[in-house]
């Protein structure tokens, strides 16, 4: 089901941009994720430790609540733009300062593009000195990114994972370029949302993390997601903690599938088990189908 829900637009509020960190191998996608984690994440009462669920919320300094991605890279970007779902809003581009654009810097800048995301750059590594920085900021105009401090409308951001120097501020830049995008979505509707990892856990049966992309999720809705369907008897947030509802940008794992939908596939609320069962088994047949011909063919 495409979401056919039009929404009025005196409904529309104010939601977190979704962040996607991508750059080319070793460049310092996980390390900038962990540390901006580890920098900014409150810890929950469920025991301090957060939980690794595929994506994180946190709070800039100045009040600004951001949803990241915590997979980097862009196999994860390119298969949720194949099923349908595209969840970022900003794409942090990392180059290493002691490194240069290299090809899977060239190949993340091209997905965003094309997906219309805008980029912020950060220069990472910028703690060895060996580093760069400008060498970096030369090197992208070959691929037509102009970034600030070349008189160009591309934020970018000196940052070192490893000393944590200049995260805060990528952080307020983020801030910055969503309010420059008007973020919105509806939470006073019926749940859709995108799934971003998908598992079959041995005690707690089939959970997917789910990010709400529009409406709110709620305990008790009944929903279909790609081939699977469910109805929400738990959803727990990425601080482990257990919550009633998920509003928009905000990833919850979700127990009470059927069975294992896959990364990309979209969520919708439906009214009735009844409902969600048919477009799931219709959609597994359809599936089934289109293998079969593959097969003959
Ligand atoms: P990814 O492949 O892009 O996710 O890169 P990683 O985060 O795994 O980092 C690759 C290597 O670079 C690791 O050995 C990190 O410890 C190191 N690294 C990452 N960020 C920094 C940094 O800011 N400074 C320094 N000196 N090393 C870093």
């Amino acid at each position: 089901v495409i979401d056919m829900v039009q929404d009025d637009p005196g409904k529309l509020k104010p939601r977190p941009p979704v962040i996607t960190v991508m750059g080319h191998v070793d460049h310092g996608k996980t390390s900038i994720l962990d540390a901006i984690r580890n920098a900014k994440v409150v810890a929950g009462e469920a025991g301090g430790i957060t939980q690794h669920i595929g994506a994180y919320q946190v709070t800039t300094d100045s009040g600004q609540l951001l949803t990241f991605l915590d997979t980097p890279g862009h196999a994860a970007f390119t298969s949720m733009r194949s099923r349908g779902a595209q969840v970022t809003d900003i794409v942090v581009l990392v180059v290493a300062a002691d490194d240069a654009v290299m090809p899977q810097t060239v190949e993340a800048i091209n997905h965003a593009k094309a997906a219309k995301v805008p980029m912020i750059v950060a220069i990472n590594k910028c703690d060895k000195p060996s580093a760069n920085p400008d060498k970096v900021r030369t090197d992208l105009l070959q691929h037509e990114i102009i970034v600030e401090k070349l008189s160009g409308d591309v934020l970018d951001v000196e940052v070192s994972a490893l000393t944590g120097k200049g995260l805060d501020d990528l952080l307020e830049n983020i801030a910055l370029q969503a309010e420059l995008l008007d973020i919105q979505a509806n939470p006073d509707r019926s749940a859709v949302g995108a799934v971003i990892e998908a598992q079959l856990d041995v005690g707690r049966g089939p959970v997917a993390t789910v990010l709400v992309q529009n409406g709110t999720l709620r305990q008790g809705d009944i929903f279909v997601v790609g081939e699977q369907w469910g109805k929400v008897r738990a959803l727990i947030n990425d601080q482990g903690e257990r919550v009633k509802e998920a509003g928009p940008s905000v990833p919850v794992e979700v127990l009470g599938l059927n069975g294992t939908p896959e990364a990309g596939d979209v969520m919708n609320v439906v009214e009735t088990e009844a409902q969600a069962r048919e477009i799931a088994e219709y959609r597994h047949q359809a599936a089934k189908d289109k293998r079969a011909a593959a097969g003959a063919a």
